[in-house]
């Protein structure tokens, strides 16, 4: 049995999707006015962590991850720039899909972006607007939280305390004022808005999850996610948009992840205590797998206090994996199998299992594989592990690996933007036949940890992986 702990319950509940053995998976992506820092990649890679596992349990994972390129701070920075919203999002779209590659978290399936579906969303405040849910105020259109009898229920306020009878028409703001907030957005002088049946405007950022989740994953479906500081308003906001406008609940599995902090406070751009994934990679030579450990090894809902030591520690557990690896492949060992070194596997399966189903388990599932590591070198001591074992066990750390994806070397990476300039200038040097500078570019590369091989088809490259 998998069991998730639901915000809406406050519990963990067993999991049942709706439809037996496929998840509909709804994640709350980037605001593309910047680079994203490693607290929002903190949540990619647990909902990363929680679809790789159900698809390790053989759930089929539709996953749809929306972009928010339309909102307060996106307008801002494009107003700031002189350039349209588009030309100034692209380039952070960009470096989002990138960020995600370079920590190995698999793609969605889709990734709406809210300027492309503002039909959608126009459909839904009429709707709204029909049912006398929401009204019009100086050509916005608010929603009425004290039309909507369920509204506090996923983030616990206490309405009868905190109901303001005030309007916000900004998209973020505290849990100590439940207000009314903006579906549609009145145009205003040098914003850019889209002219509607509803009339000009822009959209709120809530009702753009309601409109895209529904339109890819159907009215209900199986679990929503996003970081703790999305439960209010944001989460809360979309409830009651979306059950509202389809009379119906519309997620039965709302997962949070806990924040990344430093220092005690929260990674955030507003604070300025953030990192880039760029900046750690480029500037201090931090390892993606590196990061992408440390982002994993700490539970989902426990908050984790970024320093560089853990990062350090982070890199020395994955290079212990790694070198383990690297023992059993190249070590001879003796013919045949070895019945300890078998049992010890299905020992470390179950475990895994079993933690991570248990709302996700990370504690347990890297405790297994690390007891695995020191159990099976005590047998290699004690020449207990024959060429069976050996060979089953580097292929049972990559079926882990699976849910873990920490492994680099079994995925085709992409080369660092740095490289890749010089592959094609020693491309050139080579027909022109200036081979000294084509050998030197080769060793540079060599020592950026990148082999290249001249085939016929055209120069191929490896990474070359640190061994021990
Ligand atoms: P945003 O781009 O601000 O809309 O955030 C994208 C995702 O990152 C959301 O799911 C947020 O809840 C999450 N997030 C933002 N800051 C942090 C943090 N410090 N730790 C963990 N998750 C965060
Ligand atoms: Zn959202």
């Amino acid at each position: 049995m998998i069991q998730f702990f639901n915000t809406l319950s406050g519990e963990k509940e067993p999991f049942a999707p709706l439809v037996p053995g496929e998840v509909k998976l709804y994640t709350c992506g980037p605001t593309v006015y910047d680079f994203s820092h490693i607290g929002n990649l903190r949540a990619y890679v647990f909902e990363d962590l929680l679809k790789r596992f159900l698809q390790f349990r053989g759930f089929r994972v539709a996953h749809v991850m929306n972009i928010t390129d339309v909102d307060d701070k996106t307008i801002r920075g494009a107003n700031a720039q002189s350039v349209s919203l588009n030309e100034y999002t692209k380039p952070y779209i960009e470096a989002f899909f990138k960020d995600l590659n370079v920590l190995n978290i698999s793609p969605a399936d889709h990734y709406p972006r809210a300027t492309e579906h503002i039909a959608e969303m126009v459909r839904i405040i009429k709707a709204l607007l029909e049912k006398g849910i929401a009204y019009r105020t100086d050509a916005s259109i608010y929603f009425s939280i004290a039309k909507f009898p369920g509204y506090g229920k996923l983030s616990k306020i206490n309405l009868d305390q905190l109901r303001s009878t005030k309007r916000v028409e900004s998209d973020e703001y505290e849990k100590e004022s439940a207000q009314d907030f903006a579906l549609w957005k009145a145009p205003k002088e040098g914003e850019p808005y889209w002219d509607t049946e509803i009339g000009p405007g822009r959209p709120g950022w809530h009702i753009e999850c309601s409109a895209m989740s529904s339109k890819f994953l159907g009215p209900t479906f199986d679990i929503h996610c996003g970081g703790v500081d999305n439960i209010f308003p944001h989460h809360e906001n979309e409830i009651a948009q979306s059950e509202t406008y389809f009379g119906k609940p519309v997620v039965n599995y709302w997962l949070h992840c806990h924040h990344l902090i430093v220092n005690g406070e929260k990674m955030s751009k507003s604070k300025g205590n953030y990192f880039t994934l760029r900046d750690l990679v480029q500037k201090r030579q931090v390892k993606p797998m590196a990061l992408r450990f440390l982002l994993l090894s700490t539970h989902y809902r426990k908050v984790l206090n970024f320093t560089f030591e853990a990062l350090e520690q982070a890199e020395a557990a994955w290079q212990r994996i790694k070198d383990f690896l690297y023992e059993l492949e190249h070590h001879a060992f003796p013919s045949g199998k070895n019945s300890d070194s078998q049992k010890l596997l299905e020992e470390t399966n179950d475990r895994f299992v079993e933690g991570l189903s248990d709302d996700l388990n990370i504690s347990v599932a890297l405790t297994a594989l690390f007891e695995l590591i020191k159990k099976t070198n005590v047998l290699i001591k004690d020449g207990k592990i024959c060429a069976d074992d050996a060979k089953d066990t580097v292929s049972f750390v990559y079926s882990l690996d699976r849910v873990f994806a920490l492994l680099p070397s079994k995925k085709d990476m992409d080369l660092a933007d740095e490289l890749r300039p010089k592959i094609q200038e020693r491309e050139q040097a080579r027909k022109e036949r200036n081979f000294k500078r084509a050998d030197e570019i080769r060793k540079e590369l060599l020592e950026a940890g990148i082999i290249l091989e001249d085939t016929k088809d055209g120069v191929r490259w490896k990474i070359l992986e640190k061994r021990g």
